[in-house]
């Protein structure tokens, strides 16, 4: 039975079927697989002038219930991930598969309820809440679009997920503006809009790099008890090492449209393996002991054009253990040099 059939004559359940027996044995949610997301360059508007690639090779498997950050520079391509992860972006090549259905597959109106399936916390609350829209209305649109046509339910859900997201008395808030409420409270109200329709997972982009210190701490709090309480998946996207650790259970290292390393937190802190995560971990705002500093340089340049890559291994350039003749032929396939770890640099072939 095609997807598109059921799309036309079935339930949700009907949809998107229940797991696969090996999915629902790993607890698998979400699989990225082999996924490319490559972007076409247009000479003056027209003629063809190569392509931006973005994502290029990225696999991975996010659980139910489970905190992931995806760590990198500006530019290294976890935004065009995040998109394509959030329905945004269609894959050039490979897979998002949620529940065990392809994305690709789901149709519009599968597409639809997949959206309403992945909660989205911007980076720029202010940014991310329409100006002109009283904190009401800005919570109830997304129930509107989705079909919660019942007034009182809809009442219900908003007083619910706001106190949930500790914005009490809930009806001082509501009939507010964005620009009345604090950076805090206006991030809290994105998290209560990405809560809304329930999701089973929240991507996260930066949420508290435009926040005062003294509440980011509160913000990753709240996002983690949000995550306990409702079993909810989290991809956490960040440059900065120093909040991922504290919030994921496993850390992924991207640079340049690939994962060059892939762990659980307490391996990337205690036994950093590829090069250019020592390197993040020494440019780490938070000086913790814990993160073991043994490199001791941050390799020079910058990271490489996504349109000509370099190629081998894409950090050959700025590697200070560059080997000639090995690392700048051949891309580095991933090695698992401890159960779990793994990471894509020939030191651990
Ligand atoms: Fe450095 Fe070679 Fe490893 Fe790439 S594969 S990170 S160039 S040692």
């Amino acid at each position: 039975m095609t997807v598109e059939k059921n799309i036309n004559t079935g339930t949700k359940e009907d949809i998107f079927p229940v797991s696969t027996v090996a999915d629902s044995q790993d607890q698998t949610l979400l699989a990225i697989q082999n996924l490319r997301v490559w972007f076409e360059l247009r000479k003056f508007g027209f003629g063809h002038a190569g392509y931006v690639r973005a994502v290029d090779g990225v696999n991975f498997r996010l659980r139910r219930g489970e905190a992931i950050g995806i760590v990198g520079e500006s530019g290294c391509g976890k935004s065009s991930l995040m998109r394509t992860i959030l329905g945004l972006h269609l894959p050039t090549k490979g897979d998002v598969i949620f529940n065990g259905t392809k994305v690709s597959e789901m149709g519009t109106k599968g597409l639809r309820w997949y959206r309403s399936q992945i909660g989205y916390v911007q980076q720029d609350p202010y940014g991310a809440l329409p100006p002109f829209m009283p904190i009401q209305r800005i919570l109830e649109e997304p129930l509107v679009i989705h079909g919660i046509r019942d007034k009182d339910e809809r009442e219900k859900r908003i007083h619910k997920v706001f106190e949930e997201v500790k914005m009490t008395p809930v009806e001082d808030f509501l009939p507010k503006y964005p620009h009345m409420l604090s950076g805090g409270q206006q991030q809290r109200v994105v998290i209560a809009r990405a809560m809304i329709l329930e999701p089973k997972i929240i991507v996260a982009d930066e949420p508290v790099s435009m926040l005062d210190a003294s509440v980011r701490v509160e913000i990753l709090r709240l996002l983690r008890g949000l995550q306990e309480s409702h079993d909810l998946s989290v991809i956490y996207i960040t440059h900065d090492l120093s909040t991922v650790r504290y919030f994921s259970e496993r850390i992924f290292v991207m640079y340049a449209g690939n994962l060059v390393e892939k762990a659980s937190v307490r391996q990337i802190l205690d036994n950093p393996l590829h090069p250019y995560t020592h390197a993040l971990m020494a440019a780490t705002s938070d000086p913790d002991a814990n993160n073991a500093l043994t490199f001791k340089e941050v390799p020079p340049g910058e990271p490489p054009s996504l349109v000509t890559p370099p190629s081998g291994c894409r950090f050959h350039p700025r590697c200070s253990q560059f080997m000639e003749g090995v690392c700048e032929v051949e891309e580095p396939p991933d090695f698992e040099p401890e159960p779990g770890h793994q990471v894509a640099c020939y030191l651990y072939q």
